[in-house]
């Protein structure tokens, strides 16, 4: 099979799953973003994503992202763990940052950008109970919200989390639906979710994700890549 069909074929598949969770909990399909993580494939592969109608691509790292940006239109997000010192690069090429989580991160981003509604940001929080490995505590999202509140260059679309891998995706989602319930409470025009990748996207959607993020059961296994 070429690429393309294998591409073709994986991503239909991952299209009926993400049907499949969505009407299992009550929601429509088109509620959900699904984001093409393209990190560590290559750019042929980004060329194959957008004549199937991909528009959405996700990356994790500055230089990574800027070299496949310029290769398809579409909406570029920035998922991986930021640096400060790349915020204004990344800013250049990313239109979504899912991974903010720090007061000095949305400052330098603000700085970066002039015009109004430019970068939209999801505030990364932190399901797990040992700390460092990237998110904020949710008793630290309101004064995170609030910052990026503050900047008309910024837009808050809501929250974003990574479920912990010893921890069972729902348990973790359930979790994070509830932080999202009183998140939303306090800022209703920021009712974006970006939660699930490969391994457990259907929870995830079916706890209210409405961005999911998914690399591997489209693009195959990055070990495996020719
Ligand atoms: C790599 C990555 C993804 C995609 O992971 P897959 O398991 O390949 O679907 C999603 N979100 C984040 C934050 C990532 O780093």
């Amino acid at each position: 099979m070429d690429r393309r069909d294998e591409i073709a074929q994986a991503l239909t598949q991952v299209e009926a799953r993400m049907e499949r969770a969505a009407d299992r909990g009550g929601r429509s399909r088109d509620e959900i973003t699904l984001i093409v993580v393209t990190k560590n494939y290559p750019v042929s592969d980004v060329a194959i994503l957008q004549e199937l109608g991909v528009r959405n691509f996700g990356e994790n790292r500055d230089s990574e992202g800027r070299a496949k940006s310029l290769a398809a239109v579409g909406t570029w997000h920035f998922q991986g763990q930021i640096q400060s010192n790349k915020i204004s690069s990344i800013a250049k090429w990313a239109k979504v940052i899912h991974s903010i989580d720090k007061p000095k991160q949305i400052e330098k981003l603000a700085a970066a950008i002039t015009d109004p509604k430019t970068t939209s940001v999801f505030l990364q929080v932190s399901l797990d109970s040992r700390p460092g490995r990237g998110g904020a505590g949710p008793e630290e999202l309101a004064g995170l919200a609030e910052l990026v509140m503050q900047y008309p260059q910024l837009t808050l679309l809501g929250l974003m989390a990574v479920a912990p891998i010893d921890l069972d995706p729902e348990i973790a989602f359930s979790e994070l639906h509830q932080i999202h319930i009183d998140f939303q409470y306090k800022f209703p025009s920021a009712s974006g979710l970006s939660a699930g990748m490969s391994g457990d996207f259907e929870s995830a959607i079916m706890k209210g994700a409405t961005h999911v993020r998914i690399g591997s059961s489209i693009l195959g296994l990055r070990s495996l890549k020719r």
